[in-house]
């Protein structure tokens, strides 16, 4: 069954959406924690802001002092961050303030430094201030106790910092999907290895790890599958210890295109055989013996494109996580496009701005071999099969390269 690109990602949503298993979880020190999934709630073990705190250098004053301008208020200490300001400012008083300084108790704002004039110990201020300008008020960002992230959201530098921030030093995470990787083909050879001038060195296998890894998985490297049933099956076999199964090549219309043949032998359901989308159109999805697995074409930017389309959504999932369908932000074409594949197509492109305007232009590239055209892009440009005559300046969906 051949399926459109929406059709295949929501596919792939409900089967392993619906398969509803939870990893194991495992606590990590919070310097491990960047890609992983949080498998339980934080709260704030404070309010955050946990005092008003002065975001600009000035004079912390009761702003009801400043009716008459210029106002002039007698400048009885100064608090910078870190320390604290004891006494209680006065009406017709200021305190000499530090950004990240605490506001002392009678003061409701700060004066920026530059609207004042320091006569001693007489400041003279220039500006009127709103309560509570220049200020960031106690438990505003979140009260003490609030959930300030819920499971299932991926840490990246933002929730690691949030983290930090409320004295997580040990997060607990879910254990890592591990995903075995399998490259099929007689051609394909280790990488340390000198290829033969009829050869090809094994990059998916690389290439796809370092995706897992930026996912949210543990790859698991099986070794390169020859083109031969009985060994395919073994192999096949060796990577059902997994959460989840990839494999490359295989999946085309060859006379040496066994994946599809021994997966069935296996007792594979597939959900679908084939997208229509290029690169990629081959694609295979399906379980066998309770494992998810995906068949990758094995050209390298097909795998590539399939991976962050369909394997990075599904991998978010198994991994604990909700259900994180590839972002599409839209630029102008920089040239005219044509095309009547009838397919959604991703091409290698460049993203840049020009005239406070996104543009988008596909890089060239030599078709799904091509991972110099890949390592050169930005994003993937993204023709829908309708779309078969786009003129120079239409809006069009674009794909960031991501990872
Ligand atoms: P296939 O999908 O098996 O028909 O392979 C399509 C193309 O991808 C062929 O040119 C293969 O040589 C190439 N290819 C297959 N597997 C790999 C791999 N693991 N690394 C790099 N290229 C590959
Ligand atoms: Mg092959």
């Amino acid at each position: 069954m051949v399926v459109t690109y929406e059709q295949a990602l929501s596919i792939v949503q409900d089967k392993i959406g619906s398969a509803n298993r939870l990893p194991g979880v495992e606590t990590v020190p919070l310097d491990q924690a960047f890609c992983r999934i949080l498998a339980g709630d934080v709260t704030a073990d404070r309010d955050l802001p946990p005092f008003h705190r002065a975001i600009r250098d000035g004079y912390a004053l009761r702003a009801a002092d400043l009716t008459v301008l210029p106002a002039v208020l007698r400048c009885v200490g100064e608090v910078a961050a870190g320390r604290n300001f004891e006494a209680e400012v006065q009406p017709g008083q200021c305190v000499s303030i530090m950004t990240g300084a605490p506001l002392p108790t009678g003061a409701d704002a700060v004066v920026m430094v530059e609207y004042s004039v320091s006569h001693g110990d007489d400041i003279e201020i220039q500006r009127r201030v709103q309560p509570w300008e220049n200020v960031v008020r106690r438990g505003s960002e979140a009260a003490q106790g609030a959930r300030i992230l819920g499971r299932g959201r991926r840490l990246q530098a933002a929730e690691i910092g949030l983290l930090a921030s409320v004295g997580k030093a040990k997060v607990a995470v879910y254990r890592k999907p591990c995903v075995a990787i399998l490259p099929t083909g007689d051609e394909v050879v280790p990488i340390e290895q000198p290829p033969q001038w009829f050869q090809v060195r094994n990059s998916n296998a690389a290439a796809l790890a370092a995706q897992i890894q930026s996912a949210g998985g543990m790859p698991l490297q099986l070794g390169i599958a020859p083109d031969r049933t009985d060994r395919l099956r073994g192999m096949i076999e060796q990577g059902l210890v997994s959460d989840l199964l990839l494999l490359s090549g295989g999946v085309s219309m060859g006379k040496f295109d066994l994946v599809e043949e021994v997966l069935a032998e296996l007792g594979a359901e597939f959900f679908f055989q084939g997208t229509a989308i290029r690169p990629g159109k081959p694609l295979v999805f399906g379980r066998v013996r309770g494992l998810f697995f995906f068949g990758l074409p094995g050209n390298p930017v097909s795998t590539y494109v399939t991976f962050e389309l369909f394997v990075r959504p599904a991998l978010v999932l198994l991994g604990g996580a909700s259900f994180e369908p590839p972002v599409f932000l839209r630029a102008r074409l920089a040239k005219p496009f044509r095309q009547k594949t009838g397919l959604t197509m991703f091409l290698p492109a460049r993203v840049w701005t020009q005239d406070f305007d996104p543009v988008v232009e596909p890089v060239g590239w030599q078709g799904s071999g091509d991972l110099v055209g890949v390592a050169a892009a930005n994003c993937f440009l993204l023709i829908h099969p309708e779309q078969t005559d786009l003129a120079a300046g239409e809006w069009v969906d674009v794909m960031p390269k991501g990872q």
